[in-house]
Parts: C-alpha cells; sequence; structure tokens
C-alpha cells in the first residue's frame, strides 16, 4: 500500500519521480553531466539568482547540505551568530560548535518567530560578527521566520547570511536579487517533492570565489565541489545518480504546476483544509495563524485519546495516512505535513479519517469499557 506520507520529508512524491529511479546513469557521462547541469541551473533560477549565485550539488540529506555551507563559510576567525526558535537552528549551533566555530547563540521559545530587533542591537552590541544563520521555515513547529528584515539587518551590518530553506525552498517566494544571502541551503526531498539523498547549496559567486580550502571536512567542502562541477562538471565523489535524475523529473513537474507560486497555493489549500477541518474536533494549531507556514501544522493531541499518539497514528495508519509526533517539549502535540504530491482531496479523506479515529478512540474511553 503507497500511503500518503502528510511528513515533510521524505514525502509523498509522483509516480513518474519514482519513475525516473528506473534506469542506470554513467556518473561521468555527457548525459549526467548535463542533467546535473541544468538542476543547477533551474534551482538558481528559481531564486531569481542566476546572475549573482551557482548551486553547488552535494550528496546526502539536508543536515549535510546545512554542516557543508557553515564549514565552507565560516572561517576560524570569524564569529556566526545563530537565531534559534525550533530544533533547526539548534542544530546550526551543534554543527558550529563541533566546528570548533566561534558562535553565539540568539534564542526565542518555539511557538514565537525570530524579532528582529533583538537581532538588531545584537549585531550592534557585537561587531566581531560575521555571520548570521537561521532557519526560514522551523519544521519543529511550522512557524515563518521574517526573511526580509532578518537578511536585510544582516546586509547592513555586513554580514553574510546562511539560510537554512530546506522547508521553505520550491514554494515560499525567495528572490535574491531582493534578498541578500550568501547562502541558501536546501535539499530534494521537501517542497521540491522528490525522493531524498542530495541538498544544495546556493552560494554567492564572490564568496565561492574566497572560500578555497576552508571548510575542515574533505567531503563537506562547498569550494572544491563548485571548483569540481566548474572545471569538469563532475562530483568529486559517486553521486546518487538515481536521486537526481528523480530531482531533474520533480523540478519539470514543478515548473508544469506552474512554478513555487502554484505549488504554494495548492499549500496553502491544503492548509485550510486542514486547520478547518481539525477546528471542528476543536483542535487549534499551535503557532497563531500570521506566522503558520503551509509545511507543517502542529496541533496539541487531544487529552482524552485512548492510547495517546501511538493509536491515532496507527489508526490513521491503517487508513492509509502516515503523520508525524510533535517535536516540543512542553506539551504532548502531532504535526501534519501539507506538502507532497498528492491533490487536496486527499487532505479532505485525511480529515474524514482523522475525526473517525478520534472519534472512535475517545468513544472507547468515555464508554463502559474504561480500564
Ligand atoms: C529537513 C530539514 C533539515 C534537514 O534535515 P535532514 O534530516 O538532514 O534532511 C534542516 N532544516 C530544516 C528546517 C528542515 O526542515
Amino acid at each position: 500500500m503507497n500511503r500518503i506520507l502528510l511528513t515533510p520529508g521524505p514525502l509523498t512524491t509522483a509516480g513518474s519521480v519514482r519513475e525516473a529511479m528506473l534506469r542506470d546513469w554513467g556518473s561521468r557521462d555527457r548525459e549526467f553531466v548535463a542533467l546535473c547541469r541544468d538542476i543547477a541551473v533551474r534551482l538558481a533560477d528559481m531564486a531569481h539568482a542566476a546572475d549573482t549565485h551557482d548551486a553547488v550539488l552535494l550528496q546526502g540529506s539536508g543536515t549535510f547540505a546545512i554542516e557543508a555551507a557553515i564549514g565552507s563559510l565560516v572561517g576560524s576567525n570569524d564569529r556566526l551568530l545563530v537565531l534559534v526558535n525550533g530544533a533547526y537552528g539548534r542544530r546550526m549551533v551543534e554543527i558550529a560548535e563541533r566546528l570548533n566555530l566561534n558562535v553565539t547563540t540568539l534564542s526565542w521559545p518555539d511557538t514565537q518567530p525570530v524579532d528582529p530587533l533583538a537581532v538588531e542591537s545584537c549585531l550592534a552590541d557585537d561587531r566581531s560578527i560575521t555571520h548570521v544563520a537561521f532557519v526560514h521555515c522551523e519544521t519543529t513547529t511550522g512557524i515563518m521566520n521574517p526573511l526580509a528584515p532578518l537578511a536585510r539587518l544582516t546586509a547592513e551590518n555586513g554580514c553574510q547570511l546562511i539560510l537554512d530553506a530546506m522547508s521553505s525552498f520550491g514554494a515560499m517566494p525567495l528572490d535574491l536579487r531582493k534578498t541578500r544571502a550568501a547562502a541558501v541551503v536546501a535539499a530534494s526531498g521537501k517542497c521540491l517533492e522528490s525522493v531524498p539523498g542530495a541538498g544544495f547549496v546556493l552560494v554567492d559567486r564572490e564568496v565561492l570565489g574566497r572560500i578555497a580550502h576552508r571548510a575542515p571536512s574533505l567531503a563537506l567542502d562547498l569550494g572544491n565541489q563548485w571548483r569540481s562541477f566548474r572545471q569538469s562538471g563532475q562530483w568529486r565523489f559517486t553521486p546518487p545518480v538515481q536521486v537526481i535524475a528523480a530531482l531533474g523529473e520533480a523540478l519539470h513537474l514543478l515548473t508544469h504546476e506552474g512554478g513555487p507560486s502554484a505549488r504554494l497555493r495548492r499549500y496553502r489549500r491544503n492548509l485550510s483544509i486542514l486547520t478547518e477541518g481539525l477546528a471542528a474536533e476543536g483542535l487549534e494549531p499551535i503557532i497563531k495563524s500570521e506566522w503558520q507556514a503551509p509545511v507543517i501544522v502542529t496541533f496539541p493531541l487531544p487529552s482524552d485519546l485512548v492510547g495517546g499518539f501511538d493509536a491515532l497514528y496507527d489508526g490513521l495508519r491503517s487508513r492509509g495516512f502516515l503523520i508525524y509526533p510533535g517535536k516540543l517539549t512542553e506539551r504532548e502535540t502531532f504535526r501534519v505535513g501539507c506538502i507532497g504530491a498528492f491533490p487536496s482531496e486527499r487532505m479532505s479523506e485525511f480529515v474524514t479519517a482523522f475525526k473517525q479515529v478520534v472519534s472512535g478512540l475517545s468513544v472507547l474511553s468515555s464508554g463502559p469499557l474504561k480500564p
């Protein structure tokens, strides 16, 4: 049974994306080299960055690309300011600490967006900060951070921005002609709706020219990866050829759908079907609607459910839907993704399935069989 994955990566992919993986490719063959070039151009175009940035592809899950970006851009005499309001922001701090980089952290509760005013005074007070990193859409909760003011503050203070756009790239608007960023990091398996296994970083070409051999890692060295692509069109190490073929097909589907703005409209439709459906059950997202991204939504777990999250998960699973547990520490929650290659009718079916499962589990708790 091919279940609908209401999880933000791996997520539900189109049949043609999975079929694109059915053939073999020579990694040094001209056809594969051309495919990689085409994908890199499309990725830069999507962020209106053809004139300023190059897309550097990299093997691995999204975290590999984040670690490559931080390790390749931030030097040992630099200082990285990380703005944290969720698990992925905390992960960037952990990466920077592992790499023995100078790091400063500003934190907010997971249910609050990063506040540009606090960032402004931090940057004014500490002139040693050279780089700023934060998450565009914090997948921990589904909250959006204010990209435009944060990017402006970073540039005004002469710092370089490293943006984790993992769960926003391909759907949420991103225009690198207006938003200045040294590096934008994303991966194959989220809003681009392909299979996981490859990440990429859009890196400012001026920055690329200056970062030779800065990375403390051989495999996660973006400067060297870029030089290899530029000189020979080759990956330095075995590329995930089928994953790249799938990504190529997924990018065609995105264009065919009407580009990121059309995809965003579909995700917004999914979000409203989901939130209206669960509101009828008395469940409101824990993130305020003005900050909620149509990517993933966190709901409080109904307190009267027999069997808790596991029972809810199993009930939905048997009806063809996979959801995510919550990631908040303060309270019990669950998460439902709005992204993936499925028509919005599936989200309506999910709402129906959710109501059935919840009523089954709560009837049990109020019935005579209560233990
Ligand atoms: C998915 C994701 C990542 C990367 O996670 P992986 O498990 O390594 O793919 C990083 N940041 C955000 C915001 C994400 O949603």
